[in-house]
């Protein structure tokens, strides 16, 4: 089935408004998509009809939210196929999934002199959360190297895999190069040598399909703005052998069992990584994100966005003087590029005045822009929403860019 673009547009209204004075053009997908109707009207329903806090009250709202909130976690274990639902754990996003993982694996498993390997490619928030634990349980931090598309190199991984090494932590996809990494073969790899192994998903859920039980990952994060749901809310999926042997990450409510002076014992999972109030609401509205991607399929949305990639990619070649920075042979929905000698901030700031947005500059992946010895780069970030319209519109865009600084 192709979908119907223009259809599906409507249910995004922010997508119908003028930038100065010019139809939005909106490519920072990457950064956070925008949501639909289905979203926006869970959220107001679940506030209008059903807000009450959780797992406590025995009054009907109660029941009702918890009913609620605990078959959206059935929702999201059924999107990753996930094998227990209490193995989907709900977190304020990739971010904190991560930190939630770095801080109480490491306490529980990491010592002195152990080795912990990320990858060139990581997000800040999969570099830094492992330099703090590496910084207190005084372990050390390798990273496997890239070439010069912007893949992985898995020779040189396979050196860093040997008996001191407690944890692989690398993205699926990279957020400023678009690469997908071969994760299901490093996580074989890493598993040979008994390590256990966690995905930054964040990029990946929102255009393909996700299966840990295929991967066999040990823990696989995500966040519900990045796939058309609230921003706030995201996932932790652990494997229930190491979240059961997991010390809780923050302590407070919910996540105990009886609490006295002397001794506190934890609740169950996965209410023993859930301390304090929940987030209701954006549960639910990441809920609907889910349901409205599953209604659209996987399959189409990757379809459809692989098009527009080749599409864009094809049409940008046409300037003489355009770099592209990542060029990995498996690639997906992100166009990192330079233009003319222009500083991408200036590109950036020329096309939001033509009314389209683009992200410009590090992407909060730093080391991926000193591999290449560049400040930043312009980034187009496609998600199922955009047309090969609006890539036209860009390269026209582009095109005046190139006057201005003629
Ligand atoms: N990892 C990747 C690959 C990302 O792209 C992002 C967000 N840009 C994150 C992690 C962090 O996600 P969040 O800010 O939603 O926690």
């Amino acid at each position: 089935m192709s979908l119907n673009i223009e259809q599906l547009r409507k249910e995004f209204p922010i997508l119908n408004q003028t930038v100065n004075g010019r139809q939005l053009v909106y490519f920072d997908n990457a950064a956070t998509t925008h949501k639909p109707r289905s979203v926006v009207e869970r959220l107001t329903d679940y506030y209008y009809k059903e807000n009450s806090n959780i797992h406590r009250g025995a009054h009907y709202l109660s029941q009702k939210a918890t009913e609620a909130y605990e078959d959206a976690r059935k929702t999201v274990a059924t999107l990753i196929n996930a094998p227990h639902k209490h193995e989907i754990i709900f977190t304020r996003g990739t971010t904190e999934a991560i930190n939630l993982v770095a801080s109480s694996f490491g306490r529980k498993f990491i010592r002195p002199g152990d080795e912990i390997i990320i990858s060139a490619l990581e997000h800040h928030s999969n570099i830094v959360p492992w330099q703090i634990t590496c910084e207190q349980q005084q372990a050390k931090l390798k990273v496997i190297p890239i070439n010069e598309k912007g893949e992985l190199i898995l020779e040189e991984y396979k050196k860093l895999l040997n008996e001191r090494t407690r944890m692989v932590a690398i993205t699926h996809v990279s957020n400023s190069l678009g690469t997908v990494n071969p994760v299901k073969e490093m996580i074989e790899m890493a598993h040979q040598h008994d390590v256990p192994v966690l995905i930054d998903g964040a990029q990946a859920i929102p255009h393909m399909k996700v299966d840990v039980r295929e991967l066999d990952c040990d823990f696989y994060c995500f966040s519900g703005h990045k796939m058309y749901g609230p921003m706030g809310v995201g996932v932790l999926f652990g494997k229930e052998e190491w979240l059961e042997k997991m010390p809780p990450y923050q302590g407070g409510g919910e996540m105990i069992k009886e609490v006295t002076f002397e001794k506190t014992t934890y609740n169950e999972l996965p209410f023993k990584f859930e301390a304090g109030t929940p987030n209701v609401g954006d549960v639910l509205g990441m809920e609907a994100a889910i349901k409205f991607i599953s209604y659209l399929r996987h399959e189409n949305i990757a379809t459809h966005e692989k098009e527009l990639l080749s599409y864009a990619l094809e049409k940008l070649k046409q300037f003489e003087k355009i770099r592209f920075v990542g060029t990995a042979g498996n690639r997906t929905s992100v166009i990192s590029f330079l233009f003319e000698d222009i500083h991408p901030y200036d590109t950036g700031t020329i096309l939001d005045k033509l009314g389209i947005a683009v992200r410009t500059g590090h992407h909060c992946a730093q080391p991926v822009m000193d591999f290449f010895s560049l400040p930043g780069t312009v980034r187009a970030s496609l998600a199922v929403y955009n047309t090969k319209e609006e890539i036209d519109t860009l390269v026209e865009a582009l095109g005046r860019v190139r006057e201005m600084f003629a």
